[in-house]
């Protein structure tokens, strides 16, 4: 094993531990790679080769360090939750407080690694796709603050229920390109983006916004995201004199969760849970458990868990939180849960609504309905464990974006 070097807050160093994984072909076990269409292939090779150069590159770290640092606002603190602890009545509850970054959430981190790449990469146009927006909003934010061009390809159906993300990314110069085909939500819209990318290669740079798509995506998203995790190894023996016992994140495509695990890998005494969405349980077939429940396949240019059909067919999925909405989970999670590495759970609506409302009246947090899952987790397993044992949970966003949803769950009029 290498020597670990001193880890700084805000100081994210990548491939550190001796877990050297994906492969160069970006294989994780027998899940992720890379399944495009021959034209994408050296525009993968491309960027391969450009992130291979630049992710030791100390010029490259130190302006990451600085946008992280300056523009969001990291490093985010850990905070103990302790009425949360107290009332519960079992192990003691911290919180990552990613809800604390400029945007309100951790995919701020990666964009901000991606659009420095196209920066160095000579690609003066940005497009991405988008779902619920999060991902398109902080997108065009650092597109506003590099002076990029930024096309973002959203669901029509999706703009419809997200209009407010949807004027933000106008706010901040973006264009937003309503996708027309299948069912026109986050799908559609990745393949739109696709095909963009195919036909301008040349100017573009395709930023994805979370630990999919073909290699070395999965790889990048997560080393950008790993600052997260950095930051934890070094606060919470700062704040309690040890690693925690449990470190736990809600699993949509997989890279706030990713963001938290990879540097507490090498942690062998560390138990590492992610949490997915069972929406109105798993029973009902309305959820979105890739990993609990799916099976192996191909979707988005790598493979992994998926949400099928006999036929494989990709089907339907649900979840109160858009963010955590998504058939497909990222392949590095897929072998960390064969290898039996990270364990992986589900929490339905219903109860991620119960944490979301506790958290907001105890602690004066509101958190995002994606994160909420991970608190909702995080509460059940607590109770069961002395007080003196510790959970780290991912805090990824803050709710402010949910109001809406949950208004209307209550049956409030919002409005
Ligand atoms: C997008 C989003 C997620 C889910 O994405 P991951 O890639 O699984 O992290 C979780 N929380 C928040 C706040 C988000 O915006």
């Amino acid at each position: 094993m290498k020597s670990a070097p001193s880890r700084a807050p805000g100081a994210p160093i990548f491939k550190t531990t001796d877990y050297q994984l994906p492969d160069a072909r970006g294989h994780f076990g027998p899940y992720g790679g890379a399944f495009v269409a021959e034209t994408l292939t050296h525009a993968l090779a491309e960027l391969n080769d450009a992130y291979a150069r630049y992710s030791t590159d100390p010029e490259f770290l130190d302006e990451f360090r600085y946008e992280l640092k300056h523009f969001v606002g990291r490093p985010s603190p850990v905070y103990h939750a302790s009425r949360w602890s107290r009332e519960n009545g079992g192990a003691q509850i911290y919180f990552k407080r990613e809800d604390l970054n400029h945007t309100g959430a951790h995919k701020i981190n990666n964009v901000i690694g991606q659009a420095l790449l196209a920066r160095r990469m000579g690609k003066p146009r940005i497009i991405a796709e988008t779902g619920a927006g999060q991902h398109g909003v902080a997108t065009a934010t650092i597109c506003a603050r590099f002076g990029l061009e930024c096309v973002i390809y959203m669901g029509s159906e999706d703009i419809k229920r997200q209009a407010q993300n949807v004027y933000r990314m106008k706010l901040l110069g973006a264009t937003v390109v309503p996708v027309e085909s299948g069912s026109k939500t986050l799908k559609d819209a990745l393949n739109e983006a696709m095909r963009d990318w195919v036909t301008n290669i040349e100017d573009t740079f395709y930023i994805i916004g979370t630990v999919a798509g073909p290699h070395p995506y999965p790889m990048m998203v997560r080393d950008f995201q790993s600052v997260i995790g950095e930051e934890c190894l070094v606060q919470m023996p700062e704040m309690t004199g040890r690693q925690p016992d449990y470190v736990m994140a809600c699993i949509g495509g997989g890279s706030n969760a990713m963001g938290i695990f990879y540097p507490y890998l090498d942690e062998k005494d560390v138990k590492l849970i992610g949490v997915e969405a069972a929406g109105e349980g798993i029973e009902s077939g309305r959820h979105s458990a890739s990993l609990s429940v799916g099976i192996p396949g191909v979707l988005h240019g790598n493979r992994t868990y998926l949400l099928q059909d006999a036929n494989g067919q990709i089907t339907e999925t649900h979840s109160v939180s858009a963010g955590l909405d998504y058939p497909g989970v990222g392949p590095e999670h897929s072998w960390l849960k064969d290898l039996g590495r990270a364990q992986y759970v589900s929490i339905t609506d219903d109860e991620a609504l119960q944490a979301f409302h506790d958290c907001c009246r105890i602690e004066g947090i509101i958190p995002a309905l994606e994160s909420a899952h991970a608190i909702a987790y995080a509460t059940k397993l607590a109770a069961t464990l002395p007080k003196d044992q510790i959970i780290l949970v991912n805090l990824s966003g803050r709710g402010d974006k949910d109001m809406h949803t949950v208004a209307e769950r209550m049956g409030l009029d919002f409005s």
